[in-house]
């Protein structure tokens, strides 16, 4: 993110559990809002939000839509972790029956591809889908959006991945580079990995990338990858044009909408 827009006064830092640095709340909820889910671990919060096993239906776009019969993705696998317990325990990790599959399908192929590394999910859906703010979309389970993987001096580097939240308000410059330590940026080529491995997997299940929303002036970066020129030759189509609010928040994380086949 650019500037501290108004997506920060949408934030408020508080102390739901021991840990306070990382949690985060939305001011649209009751600022004296406390949280009556914190006595539960969030693999406890999986579990009981894991029982409905029907097929997960939704309505509309992700702009203008509903989720039925939702799924919670895990908190955690072994390369991948969701990013704030906050956002998981307010029911924002909720996602699609078949999009919860492609995305831990792709997990694991990239488990093989590149032991040890971590990836991190961002926010998905509402349990029941519609409106999620700060977020335009995100509303009928077909959108998740994605942490960039970072490298340090070229080596992988995981110590951002961990802010929660705050991690929508980092910074970096039209070359990927963290603004606060330019040794820290954006790893493209293992990004679009991660974005053509998603587009396989939606194609056995029946579906397909409509869209990726990453901050536009990453665009030589992302398409002088191997996969970068891969996603392109797939014609995956990334967004051309975002508002400037919209865009300067999406230099730190790839938002992807699928679309049933
Ligand atoms: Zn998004």
């Amino acid at each position: 993110m650019k500037r501290l827009p108004s997506i920060l006064l949408g934030l408020l830092i508080f102390g739901c559990t021991e840990t306070s640095e990382t949690e985060v709340i939305y001011l649209t909820d009751k600022q004296n809002d406390t949280c009556n889910t914190c006595a539960f671990s969030l693999v406890d919060y999986y579990s009981i939000n894991s029982l409905d096993t029907l097929p997960s239906t939704y309505t509309g776009t992700p702009a203008n839509g509903s989720l039925n019969h939702a799924k919670i993705l895990p908190p955690k696998g072994k390369n991948f972790f969701y990013f704030d317990s906050t956002s998981y325990l307010k029911d924002r990790a909720f996602t699609h029956s078949d999009i919860r599959d492609i995305v831990l399908n792709t997990y694991a192929n990239l488990d093989v591809i590149y032991p040890g590394r971590i990836f991190s999910i961002m926010e998905a859906s509402n349990k029941k889908g519609g409106k999620m703010d700060p977020h335009r979309t995100h509303q009928n389970g077909m959108s998740v959006d994605f942490m960039f993987p970072k490298l340090k001096n070229g080596v992988p580097y995981h110590h951002l991945d961990t802010l929660g939240f705050l991690h929508y308000l980092l910074d970096f410059d039209e070359n990927g580079r963290y603004t606060k330590d330019t040794t820290i940026s954006i790893d493209f080529e293992t990004s679009t990995h991660h974005i053509y491995l998603l587009a396989l997997e939606a194609e056995k299940l029946n579906y397909a990338i409509e869209k990726v929303l990453i901050y536009t002036e990453y665009k030589d970066e992302l398409f002088r990858t191997t996969y970068g020129k891969k996603l392109k030759q797939k014609g995956i189509y990334f967004a051309q044009y975002l508002t400037p609010k919209i865009n300067n928040l999406h230099d730190d994380h790839y938002h992807i909408d699928f679309k049933a086949k």
